[in-house]
């Protein structure tokens, strides 16, 4: 009889009787989550899929052995990455999601009555599919009649669309892998020609204590391509370093409405933390100023 073990990729063990994920993070940095349960496990195309059951952060999203989202913090990123950009420009009316097969940042826009359209475009069915039937802490079931799925490569996508977006939201996986080219300046480059005049784009754009080096460079492609350029950060617990960046680029200067119509059932977004998102500390100020 086969074991559980046997039938599981090698970032998830079974030591001491207890089933453990490790997250590779980097040579001298590994991260260690105790395990009830395998819920789901299945290669696809593009990269191994899986739905764990942690002790810590209960259900999460790992991709190629990667924590994505959990069900314990997965609203402060989709929150931060979604309610920003959508606060910052209060009339969109058509948003496109690149990536985000977790349907929580998707899940977060459908909150505003006033959007018509919500394009979400994942390369990875796969991960949408086990999301929507096995994480539904994060992704709702989404299944709002206005979010329109498109299984496609963000960045064949953005190539062929012009001046049709209010607002782009990238909300993508770490740069390696299929992930890669969207952190390059081509690809922003139609991403900014993929936005109409008063359009605007936010990206994650990784850990400044870990990946500053990325971080920069996105800024600063960013930065070329757009008159205004901004990069806020939150606290996400189960992302290396805790602390996690997203940068805006806009056509038009970023300030908030004055007065916020933030979704009533956010349970981070509020409007203390859009006066403080863009505060930040002085080793980032510092590292942006240097372009
Ligand atoms: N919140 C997460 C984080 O920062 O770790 C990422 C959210 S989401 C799970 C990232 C998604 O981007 C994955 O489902 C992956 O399949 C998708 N993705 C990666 N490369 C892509 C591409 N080139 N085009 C579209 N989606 C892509």
């Amino acid at each position: 009889m086969k074991r559980v073990q046997d039938t599981l990729p090698p970032y998830v063990k079974v030591e001491n009787g207890e089933l453990w994920l490790t997250e590779d993070d980097r040579e001298n940095l590994k991260i260690s989550y105790r395990i009830k349960d395998v819920i789901f496990s299945e290669p696809s195309e593009f990269q191994h899929v899986m739905i764990l059951d942690s002790y810590d952060f209960g259900r999460m999203l790992v991709l190629d052995g990667v924590v994505q989202t959990t069900s314990i913090d997965g609203h402060i990123y989709n929150e931060m990455i979604s309610h920003i950009p959508l606060q910052l420009h209060p009339a969109a009316k058509k948003v496109l999601i690149i990536g985000g097969g977790d349907c929580g940042a998707a899940r977060e826009a459908a909150k505003y009555p006033h959007i018509e359209e919500i394009h979400m475009v994942e390369i990875d069915e796969k991960v949408v599919q086990a999301c929507k039937a096995h994480l539904q802490e994060v992704s709702g079931n989404l299944s709002d009649p206005r979010v329109k799925f498109i299984y496609d490569d963000g960045v064949a996508f953005v190539r062929e669309h012009k001046n049709e977006y209010d607002v782009i939201i990238i909300d993508s996986s770490d740069p390696v892998g299929p992930a890669e080219a969207l952190f390059s300046r081509d690809f922003y480059a139609n991403v900014r020609r993929a936005l109409k005049d008063d359009g605007l784009m936010v990206c994650q754009s990784q850990s400044p204590i870990f990946h500053l080096d990325i971080l920069r460079r996105t800024y600063n492609n960013i930065g070329e391509l757009f008159p205004h350029v901004k990069v806020y950060t939150a606290t996400v617990p189960t992302y290396p370093g805790g602390l996690w960046s997203f940068t805006i680029g806009s056509t038009k200067p970023l300030s908030f409405p004055e007065q916020a119509a933030i979704p009533a059932d956010t349970k981070y977004v509020n409007e203390g933390i859009l006066k403080q998102c863009f505060e930040l500390p002085q080793f980032l100020k510092t590292a942006l100023e240097k372009r």
